[in-house]
Parts: structure tokens; C-alpha cells; sequence
């Protein structure tokens, strides 16, 4: 059976390092803030605010949400976003998602300033992360080679071999997830292959996944990805979070886009869903805030060393 990679435990000795980062940074009286807004009434968006509102204020950032209704317009989204922008104490921030279906994201994107663009989502962050000097990672992109990055050194192997030349195989190509992972893993020097829906209305997704020595599912689809359809020794990494109804109980629970007992049969190492991608995501982000407030501050931020260290592997 695979070996699992434990997100929670990997997520915990990161948010000790940013602990151990925002007490040294207190003592040159700097201290974080995230500012969320929520946009409408998505059950996810809210719950996902108060999770960050918990963690955020767990490390003593200073907090502040935003709760516009349904039918605000784009100029009251961009107004607030203004606002935050102008406000020193607010050092990073995020506008949850799903917008409503009026409301253009690439617009809210761009209105945010883009040294508080704790997402990565501005079309600046965006393209320094093309060019291979991001000032943010995406957090969710970030924490998929964080979890094998560390996978890497557990197994001691060289993190440069680990990646070289290697086919990675990215399911999904949303400007938030599959996108920047492509970034991320040409990087690395692996060779990226990024499906989508297309690959798989062409019926070509198998044929892609079958070649993947690293294998990303990030497509949103409950099971996805089987057993039958990877090579044996994959290393796999399931973005999914998908609420699934059981069928006999009626009780909702979290599931991947791999599914879980035939893919890990064949694979080197996996990544549970819960418990693996998510974790490591939540806490990347409170540590993008942190970065950003050492930035805006010009403190030499450790946590912007590590990312480089961590996420760009200086070249030999
Ligand atoms: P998204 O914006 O809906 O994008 C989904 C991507 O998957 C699209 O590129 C889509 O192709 C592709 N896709 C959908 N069905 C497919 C299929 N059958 N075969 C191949 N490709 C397919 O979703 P997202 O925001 O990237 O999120 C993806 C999943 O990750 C969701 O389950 C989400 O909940 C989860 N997620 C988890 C975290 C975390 O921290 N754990 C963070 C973010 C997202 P097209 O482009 O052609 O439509």
C-alpha cells in the first residue's frame, strides 16, 4: 500500500514556523492583517471565513471581514477592495470564493493591491509566478509541492532528482490550481501535461494519466481518478474536496478526485482527502500574510526565504 503523506502533520510544523516568525516579527512591532470578503450567501465562502477568522487570530493577526449581499455590483466589491488597499493595518487580502455570477473575477483579481495579493491571483502575481519569481504562491498550488517536497526529503531523496525530467500529470487547468501547478512543476524540471475537460470528452484523460510519475487531481469530480487508470509507484496528490452524500446513511462527507483504496493500491505514496492538500493550503495562506506584512514593512522576511528555498529549489 502507498505511503501517506499526512497533510495535518505537515501543516502543523509549518504554522510552527510561522508562529516562531510572527513573534520575531512582533519585536520590530510588525504585526499581520488579513482582511476577508464575503460576497452573497455561499454556505462554503462563510464557513471558509470563519475558518480563517480562527486561524488568523489563533497567531494574533489582526481580523477583519467584509460581508456584502447578494446583489451588491462590482463597483461595491471594488470599493470595499479600496478600501483595504489604503488601510496600513491590513496586510493581506482575500475575497472568497464563489463570486455571484454577476460579479467578474478577474476584475476583483485586479482591484486587489497586488503586494496584498495573499492569493496570487493579480494578474502581476500571476505573471511573476510565469517567470519563475513569484512574490506569493497560490496557496493550494503551493501546498501540493510543499506535501511532496517533503515527501521527498522524508524518503531522502535528492529534491533535484526527485523532479527532473519526470512527466507530471496535472488533472484540472483553473487559474487558481492547475494553472500555477504547470508554473510550479516547470519549475521543478518536470515535463507538465495539463488535462481538463476537453481531454476527457476526447477520451484521451487515461492515456495522459497512465504516463504520470507525479500525478495532480485537481478536477472536482468525486473519484475520478482509479486504480486501473495510474502506473504502479505514481506519486499522487488529490486536490479534490468534494461533499458526497452516502447513499445508505444520507450523511455528507469529503472525498477526492482519486479513488482512495484502488489508487493507493498501486501507489508509491497518496494523499488522503481530508486531511491532506486542505491543511496545508489553510496555513500557506496565513503564512502569505505573514510575508506580506514583513514586505510592506521591509523586514527581511523569513517565511519569503523559505518559500524560495522550498518552492523554486535553488538551482545548483
Ligand atoms: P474548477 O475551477 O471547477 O476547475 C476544475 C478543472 O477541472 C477545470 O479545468 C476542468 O476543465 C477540469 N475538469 C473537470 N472535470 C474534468 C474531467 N472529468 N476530466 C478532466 N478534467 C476535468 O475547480 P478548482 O477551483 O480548480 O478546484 C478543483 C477541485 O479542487 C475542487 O474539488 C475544489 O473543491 C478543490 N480545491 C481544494 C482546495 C484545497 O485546499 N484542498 C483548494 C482549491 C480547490 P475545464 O477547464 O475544461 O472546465
Amino acid at each position: 500500500m502507498a505511503h501517506m503523506i499526512d497533510g495535518d502533520e505537515l501543516a502543523a510544523e509549518l504554522r510552527a514556523e510561522i508562529e516562531e516568525e510572527v513573534s520575531v516579527l512582533r519585536l520590530s512591532a510588525v504585526r499581520p492583517g488579513l482582511a476577508t470578503v464575503v460576497v452573497g450567501q455561499d454556505q462554503e465562502a462563510h464557513w471558509y471565513e470563519r475558518h480563517l477568522r480562527r486561524l488568523a487570530e489563533s497567531l494574533d493577526y489582526r481580523y477583519s471581514c467584509d460581508q456584502l449581499e447578494e446583489y451588491a455590483t462590482l463597483d461595491d466589491v471594488v470599493a470595499t477592495i479600496g478600501k483595504l488597499n489604503a488601510d496600513p493595518r491590513i496586510t493581506g487580502i482575500l475575497v472568497l470564493r464563489p463570486l455571484p455570477g454577476h460579479i467578474s473575477e478577474h476584475q476583483v483579481s485586479a482591484a486587489v493591491d497586488p503586494r496584498k495579493d495573499v492569493e496570487g491571483m493579480h494578474p502581476w502575481n500571476l505573471g511573476l509566478l510565469a517567470m519563475g519569481t513569484p512574490r506569493f504562491v497560490p496557496s493550494t498550488p503551493a501546498a501540493c509541492f510543499y506535501l511532496l517536497d517533503a515527501y521527498a526529503r522524508s524518503r531522502a531523496l535528492n529534491p533535484i532528482s526527485f523532479y527532473r525530467g519526470k512527466t507530471l500529470v496535472i488533472v484540472g487547468r483553473s487559474m487558481s490550481v492547475g494553472k500555477p501547478l504547470a508554473f510550479l512543476g516547470l519549475q521543478r524540471d518536470t515535463t507538465v501535461v495539463v488535462c481538463h475537460s476537453r481531454t476527457a470528452e476526447a477520451g484521451h484523460l487515461a492515456e495522459h494519466v497512465a504516463r504520470a510519475q507525479i500525478l495532480v487531481a485537481a478536477a472536482g469530480e468525486p473519484g475520478l481518478i482509479r486504480g486501473d487508470m495510474v502506473s504502479d509507484g505514481v506519486v499522487a496528490v488529490d486536490v479534490g474536496t468534494n461533499a458526497v452524500q452516502d447513499q445508505v446513511s444520507g450523511k455528507v462527507y469529503l472525498t477526492g478526485d482519486l479513488d482512495l483504496p484502488s489508487v493507493s493500491a498501486k501507489a508509491e505514496a497518496i494523499t488522503p482527502v481530508p486531511g491532506g492538500v486542505g491543511p496545508v493550503t489553510d496555513v500557506w495562506l496565513i503564512g502569505n500574510v505573514l510575508a506580506a506584512a514583513a514586505m510592506a514593512a521591509q523586514v527581511e522576511p523569513r517565511f519569503g526565504a523559505l518559500i524560495t528555498r522550498r518552492l523554486l529549489l535553488e538551482k545548483d
